[in-house]
């Protein structure tokens, strides 16, 4: 029997979830009905409610429905219990229980692909939404040394970093003054909306930086641009999280963890 799944957002015609779990559920021998379904903030409850209707099993949300997603569950994670962001929803009985796996994704990325282990570094994040929030946790918790945190609106980073060992909030003013780091990573979403990036050379002085843009695509290119102007050693996009992310979600609804290298490969061609 089908099951059917799919992911939520605004935009979302450019998703790659549909294909990823696709290709998991092939090489998993599970027929797997994925879709993509365009939802703002105001539309989401109603959408969310008729895919439950009609047979919803699991859903994926993003931009920019992290949050929203959290309050539409009856049951949440513990790690979303403490990041208060929701991207993967289970059915479960007759409502929605509510799982992030943006921050393993992020770490099993770093790690697997990049070499890089978060313990005993000097991390920089940038944004304080929802999948910022995941990250920072996932962060926080791999040991960074100290986690310095520059949101747009400051008081969501200050909010961010007051509930995390190790974490302080920076205003984006003053990234010239905050020294080197040994990981610089763009959660912001300012690369959807054509907002160019300017990056002071300060944050790549002397040290080995790895810059990390959770999106991907050209929504990457504008900090990847200006991080490698500035003087990062590599920069790399998301996509590498999206998949680990994705695998992390079809083993909660289908038990089995997919492998993601091959998937990555075929995606990155
Ligand atoms: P979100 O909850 O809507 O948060 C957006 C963040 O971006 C906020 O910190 C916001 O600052 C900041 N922002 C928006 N426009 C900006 C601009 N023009 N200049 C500076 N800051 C700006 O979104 P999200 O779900 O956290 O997603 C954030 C990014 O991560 C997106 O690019 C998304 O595609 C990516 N992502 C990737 C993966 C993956 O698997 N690779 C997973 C999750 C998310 P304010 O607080 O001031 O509004």
């Amino acid at each position: 029997m089908t099951s059917y799944y799919a992911v939520f957002g605004q935009p979302i015609a450019h998703s790659l979830s549909p294909r990823i779990h696709a290709a998991f559920g092939e090489q998993n021998g599970i027929r797997i009905d994925y879709r993509a379904i365009e939802a703002g903030r105001a539309d989401f409850p109603r959408a969310l409610h008729e895919f439950a209707a009609s047979g919803g099993r699991g859903a994926n949300v993003t931009l920019p429905l992290k949050e929203d997603a959290a309050a539409a569950c009856v049951s949440l994670s513990a790690r979303v219990q403490r990041c208060g962001s929701v991207n993967t929803l289970l059915r479960d009985g007759d409502g929605w229980y509510g799982d992030s796996t943006d921050g393993a994704g992020l770490l099993g990325d770093l790690r697997l692909r990049h070499g890089f282990d978060p313990q005993g570094r000097r991390i920089l994040l940038l944004g304080a939404g929802g999948a910022a929030r995941a990250a920072a946790f996932a962060l926080a918790d791999a040991g960074a040394k100290e986690l310095v945190i520059a949101n747009r609106t400051h008081e969501r980073a200050e909010a961010l970093a007051g509930g995390l060992h190790a974490a302080q909030a920076l205003a984006w003013s003053d990234l010239a003054q905050a020294g080197a780091f040994d990981l610089v990573v763009n959660a912001t979403a300012a690369g959807h909306t054509g907002t160019g990036f300017a990056l002071p050379a300060a944050l790549f002085a002397g040290v080995p930086t790895l810059a990390y843009d959770l999106s991907y695509g050209t929504a990457a290119q504008p900090f990847l641009a200006a991080a490698r102007e500035a003087g990062a050693t590599q920069a790399v996009d998301g996509l590498g999280m999206l998949v680990e992310q994705a695998a992390e979600a079809f083993a909660l609804w289908h038990k089995r963890r997919p492998d993601t290298d091959a998937v990555y490969a075929v995606l990155r061609r």
